[in-house]
């Protein structure tokens, strides 16, 4: 007897609407093959909002013929399977070629209303581009990826999605043996600063050009008529990244690790992996294990991603300038749009956390002043903006702010000074406390619940915490029992494992 490793092709009902762009893109952005089946796929969890958006049926990506494709097993009439090359920095330093080593893309989904969406499934098996990996995922980092994005979603931030997570009935070996799971993930695309880098790398103008065409085609249409395309392509994954990143940092966000082969062209947060949210707001916090220099700590995010969209600029220079020098001081000029763009989402995001109306002198230093109080103090950074709304209705809020800090009295400082700008800018108090609880998140998916979902999933084949934290952290704005509590403190570090 042989056993088949090839996924079923024939016969299927379920439908997606494919329109494979970069399946039609030249042989050398991707290997074709279809994913590698698994032994026994089960269903975990399907996004139905998400499938609805996509104009999917979700009761069709339940059925046993949905879950077979979800798992690699079947592959659906339209797709055309591919594995996308790729190379980039990772930690600095630059590997030639890298690849979706364990994902597929399937094709790309165009919604009802137009929109064109990636459909990929990670962990899918060996492909070309595997090196010495395994090509599969374990059922811990794929149910945190589905948690984690969308959360991420429901805060308002530009995210890849998580349409469905099936487990294989195979584990996966890493320090010990895991149950092995496929991550069905959504993005607007998968092209990363990484796609750009391994055709200059090779020295591919032609194809560094079809790059920057099909970029440009799918997420910066207006470039398209700028007089010099590539530059306005640059400018805006310059002005996307600036805001994305803004956005990170204003939640308490680590990605974890920001190689630049987990940077997206769209200005999507991608390839989640080591990541996790601030507790007490500490700008040096780490939490990936692999991360020992503190490269990718929260404080180093904005400049990471300064550097990020560097080595993009650098891989598009033959395109941004008939000679060196000319591209270079393009390059330049470009870049020179990082800071602005980050600035003004950052410092707004700051004002709208605090509750300052306008924009007066100073109100960057009042910003700067509480999250300087906070990190000597150890405060707690999602509950102290959260409890800072009450706070902006009535002085009887003060009490529950204060108590997150180690000294009170560092607070009570700051306060004086905000209640006096507040008091200036006039205004209902009570319309600014809610405009105030709109940008200030009550519930974030906090490392120590994300941590007891994953272990209840993985080591008990309970997903009931997994299903009870995704309900609350989809809802990221309501109050909600239980919230309102400072996490305590771990009795090891809180500590993320990447790409397993
Ligand atoms: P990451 O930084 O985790 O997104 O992944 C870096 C590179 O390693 C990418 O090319 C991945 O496709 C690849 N990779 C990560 N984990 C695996 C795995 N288990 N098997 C094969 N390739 C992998
Ligand atoms: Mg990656």
């Amino acid at each position: 007897m042989t056993t088949t490793l090839e996924a079923t092709r024939e016969g299927g009902t379920v439908r997606f609407p494919f329109d494979n762009s970069y399946a039609r893109l030249p042989d050398r952005f991707r290997a074709r093959l279809d994913p590698t089946p698994v032994a026994a796929p089960r269903l975990l969890k399907v996004n139905a909002a998400l499938a609805e958006r996509l104009g999917l049926d979700p009761a069709a990506l339940a059925s046993p013929e949905g879950v077979q494709i979800l798992a690699g097993n079947r592959v659906p009439e339209g797709a055309e399977p591919l594995a996308a090359a790729y190379a980039g920095h990772q930690f600095g330093g630059f590997s030639p070629q890298l690849g979706d080593g364990r994902a597929i893309l399937l094709g790309e989904v165009i919604a009802p209303d137009g929109a064109r969406f990636d459909l990929q499934l990670k962990g899918s098996g060996r492909t070309p581009f595997s090196r010495s990996g395994d090509g599969r995922a374990a059922v811990g980092p794929v149910l945190r990826e589905y948690l984690v994005s969308e959360a991420m979603a429901a805060l308002g931030v530009p995210t890849t999605r998580a349409l469905a997570a099936v487990s294989t009935g195979q584990a996966v070996m890493r320090e010990t043996p895991l149950p092995g799971a496929v991550l069905a993930r959504v993005a607007s695309s998968h092209i990363r600063v990484g796609t750009f880098q391994f055709f200059a790398a090779r020295r591919d103008v032609e194809a560094l050009q079809v790059l920057a065409d099909h970029a440009i085609a799918r997420h910066y249409p207006e470039a398209a008529g700028a007089p010099s395309p590539a530059r306005a392509l640059l400018e805006g994954v310059v002005a996307r990244q600036g805001a994305l990143v803004a956005r990170w940092m204003l939640i308490g966000f680590i990605h974890g690790v920001m190689n630049t082969d987990n940077t997206s062209i769209s200005g999507e947060t991608i390839d989640y992996g080591p990541c996790a949210f601030l507790d007490a707001y500490d700008p040096a916090t780490v939490f990936s294990s692999i991360d020992h220099g503190g490269r990718y700590a929260y404080g180093n995010q904005p400049g990471i991603m300064q550097w990020n969209l560097a080595r993009l600029a650098e891989a598009l220079l033959p395109l941004l300038a008939e000679d060196e020098e000319a591209a270079v001081a393009v390059a330049q000029e470009a870049l020179a749009g990082y800071a602005p763009a980050f600035e003004a989402a950052y410092l707004g995001g700051l004002r709208a956390k605090i509750g300052l109306p306008g924009e007066r002198a100073g109100d960057h230093a009042l910003a700067g002043e509480l999250l300087k109080a906070m990190a000597e103090n150890g405060a707690d950074f999602t509950l102290a903006f959260r409890r800072l709304c009450r706070a902006a209705e009535s002085e009887a809020g003060d009490e529950a702010v204060r108590a997150l800090f180690a000294d009170p009295a560092a607070y009570d400082a700051w306060a004086s000074r905000w209640r006096g700008r507040l008091a200036e800018a006039g205004g209902d108090a009570a319309v600014r406390a809610a405009a105030m609880r709109a940008v200030n998140p009550a519930v974030i998916p906090r490392n120590h619940l994300v941590e007891a979902a994953l272990e209840a999933a993985v080591r008990r084949d309970d997903l009931g915490p997994f299903e009870a934290l995704l309900a609350s952290v989809t809802r990221p704005f309501e109050d909600q029992p239980g919230a309102d509590v400072v996490p305590g403190a771990p009795e090891t570090p809180y500590m993320t494992f990447c790409g397993t």
